[in-house]
């Protein structure tokens, strides 16, 4: 066969492919009618929210820190501002962005998710990212998931942030490295920790997987993680990944503690 018929065949087998991936996804709406990726109702299509959810849900926007992503209430000298606490110790990664405020809107969409019930989110999400992310994604080498540890893994099945950095990968046109980082130890939940003790909870936790650790030397690196509560965790990620030469770490999560109430909620939820 010449090489020409071999690319006819392939693009052919690609059509065949796609016209079958979108025949398949409408026969299973009709079976699983597509629902709301917060709430559970019916919605027009996968990856949606209603117009209630969409509603409540607070979108984090400018104006916010140039470092932490930290909404501000109001704007307090341009695109560059820092908030108190990335003035007064700044975060081990260069810059975090997170999609929405974690609250009693998106805590239904985010346990879901990870608890594996609505892992059909994981698109739809993944677009939010891309969104949220859309000037971090600009300068970065390798998308890496903040990994779990084997034994949480295997009790869950699944790593969520996992899953996220991999939707990510195939929007963006980035590589993603899902094994970069390995979790050494299980650390014990951050609930309920302040936020010295979280630190200390985490530290020590992580390390470069020795396979893959060769990657890391000159590379800009966006990590994915579902929350961003005090920082602790992708704090202690970038870290060691600096410390393994790479030149720059920013961070994306999908929701990020923005009142000191929610951060009850989310110590509450991940206890015990
Ligand atoms: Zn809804
Ligand atoms: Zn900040």
């Amino acid at each position: 066969m010449e090489a020409g018929d071999d690319t006819a065949t392939w693009q052919r087998a690609r059509q065949v492919g796609r016209g079958l991936r979108a025949w398949m996804a409408a026969a299973l709406d009709l079976v699983m009618p597509p629902r709301c990726m917060a709430c559970g109702v019916e919605v027009d299509r996968t990856g949606a929210l209603c117009a209630a959810c969409w509603q409540r849900i607070s979108f984090i926007a400018a104006p916010h820190c140039a470092c932490c992503g930290l909404p501000f209430d109001y704007d307090s000298g341009g695109k560059d501002a820092l908030c108190g606490a990335c003035i007064a110790k700044p975060p081990r990664f260069d810059r975090c962005r997170s999609v929405f405020a974690y609250d009693e809107a998106t805590r239904p969409l985010i346990l879901g998710f990870k608890h594996g019930d609505r892992t059909e989110n994981a698109p739809g999400l993944a677009q939010w990212l891309a969104r949220a992310g859309g000037e971090l994604l600009r300068d970065v080498d390798l998308i890496v998931p903040v990994p779990l540890h084997r034994w949480r893994l295997f009790r869950r099945r699944f790593n969520q942030s996992a899953l996220l950095a991999a939707h990510l990968g195939r929007l963006s046109g980035r590589v993603v490295a899902p094994d970069l980082l390995v979790r050494r130890r299980a650390t014990a939940r951050q609930g309920g920790l302040t936020r010295k003790g979280r630190a200390r909870n985490v530290a020590g936790a992580f390390t470069p997987h020795p396979a893959h650790a060769g990657q890391i030397k000159g590379a800009r690196i966006l990590l994915i993680d579902d929350v961003f509560t005090t920082g602790a965790t992708v704090g202690e990620c970038a870290r060691v990944l600096r410390r393994a030469g790479a030149v720059r770490v920013d961070v994306l999560t999908l929701a990020r503690v923005v009142k000191p109430v929610a951060m009850q909620a989310v110590e509450a939820e991940s206890a015990p």
